[in-house]
């Protein structure tokens, strides 16, 4: 399958190409020139099929011969190591478990998944690969998780400096190996703009193999599909339609979900639900999309204010304002109404939520709340173990919640990173300082 890039849909390249450049050259986001339709027999036959099965018959397309099945197959097995549970909260409101891989969090899919990819496809590389990350948190751990002691592959990721939680700073900055960590006196924004600089930097272009594994790469993007479908798969027998509520950043997570559909998944609404940076439901209500800087929330993974993959939301529905609105709900909501839906969750149904999940809750409820449904099954993307949040998780329960054993043993190991500040010319001398010598 050929990848057109949002700016320019004559501008195509292979799977390869658009996996090894991330962006496209015209600054846009690549996307499959057409989206398959999975046959009608997958969805009759889908609940008897395992995680990775669904997997394969979803990512073959748009693959196709780029790389042979039985290695698809390899790569979708090393990547998928854990589950993705639907738990059922009460009778028609579940949640989809999404942080059951090694760093707690959904982006352990995208990431796993496109280390993978990228390791397959650097088989015949000569020069090593370096992985440039900014990252809000989670992004970070997975990426470097996933691609720690990968061989011909760095990783520098970039994070906000005192604005990422204790645990996430520890799984971000422990690792070590070919994994560094640059800590910019900034913002999230600021580190993502550095990145992006990079990548359209002459000098960097030349001497580097630069490669991104932000939520803009395709390879990242897909598998963020695939659980859509499990979801379906394990509410099969309810045969009722369903809801998905996902708590969004970047909007990585929800396109996913919405190119499930594409895919012919049957699904009666998204809910995309936010936390007090609110662009995406401002362009919902009136048709206008305006970036604004981020604020500081206790959702912080979705702490963006100018949302990458709104570019692809677009792009999948031909720019049409009204069909975004039939096909998605928005609605946000303040860290005092996060704090109880954490409390409240854990009252009535005694569930421990997190507070990004905490926010999907309380937009499939807003949502329900405004619509006379009679026969629906509510899912929420839960996509963070509340471990992670543990300060403001145990305030808000008043009870103290169990460490994950992966948390617990980064915890216990040195931080290590390089303080820098929040200019892309710091980025640059870093880059020609430290890794110049790993070129020859
Ligand atoms: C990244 C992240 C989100 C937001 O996902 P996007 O794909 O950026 O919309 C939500 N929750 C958690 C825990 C995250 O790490």
């Amino acid at each position: 399958m050929k990848f057109y890039s949002t700016n320019n849909r004559s501008l195509t390249v292979t799977f390869k190409e658009a996996v090894k450049s991330g962006l496209a050259s015209d600054a846009g986001l690549f996307m499959p020139i057409e989206i398959p339709q999975l046959p009608e027999d997958f969805f009759l036959d889908i609940h008897k099929l395992s995680f990775n099965e669904i997997a394969f018959e979803a990512a073959k397309h748009f693959v196709e011969d780029e790389i042979p099945h039985d290695e698809l197959k390899n790569i979708i097995d090393f990547s998928f190591t854990f589950d993705a549970p639907l738990v059922p909260l009460k009778e028609n409101i579940n949640i989809l478990e999404l942080f059951h891989g090694p760093t707690l969090a959904f982006k352990d899919f995208g990431a796993r998944f496109m280390a993978n990819v990228v390791s397959y496809f650097g088989k015949d590389e000569k020069k090593e690969i370096i992985i440039l990350v900014a990252t809000s948190g989670d992004t970070g751990s997975a990426v470097s998780n996933a691609f720690y002691e990968i061989p011909n592959v760095k990783v520098i990721l970039l994070y906000p400096s005192e604005k990422v939680s204790y645990i996430q700073e520890k799984q971000l900055t422990t690792l070590g190996k070919n994994i560094s960590a640059l800590e910019v006196l900034g913002s999230f924004d600021d580190c993502q703009k550095m990145v992006k600089q990079a990548f359209v930097d002459e000098d960097l272009k030349k001497l580097f193999n630069l490669s991104s594994a932000n939520s803009i790469n395709i390879a990242r993007l897909l598998p963020q599909s695939f659980y859509y479908f499990y979801a379906f798969a394990q509410l099969f027998d309810k045969k009722s339609p369903i809801i998905f509520s996902v708590p969004c950043g970047n909007f990585g997570d929800l396109t996913g979900g919405l190119i499930a559909k594409k895919m012919g998944l049957p699904v009666y609404r998204f809910v995309a639900a936010i936390n007090t940076n609110d662009v995406f439901l401002k362009y919902i209500q009136t048709g206008k999309f305006e970036p604004k800087p981020s604020i500081s929330t206790i959702s912080n993974a979705m702490d963006v204010g100018n949302p990458n993959n709104f570019a692809r939301v677009l792009d999948l529905y031909g720019d049409d304002h009204r069909k975004i609105k039939n096909d998605i709900y928005a609605a946000s909501f303040t860290d005092e109404e996060t704090k109880s839906a954490i409390r409240d969750i854990f009252e009535k149904y005694n569930y421990i939520i997190d507070p990004h999940g905490a926010v999907g809750y309380l937009g499939l409820k807003t949502f329900l709340n405004k619509n006379n449904l009679s026969k629906f099954q509510g899912v929420i993307l839960e996509t963070a173990h509340p471990a992670k949040f543990i300060d403001i998780v145990e305030e808000a329960i008043d009870k103290q919640i169990e460490m994950p054993g992966r948390l617990k043993s980064s915890l216990e190991k040195e931080k290590s990173s390089v303080k820098i500040s929040n200019s892309f010319e710091k980025l640059k001398n870093y880059l020609l300082t430290h890794y110049t010598q790993s070129l020859e």
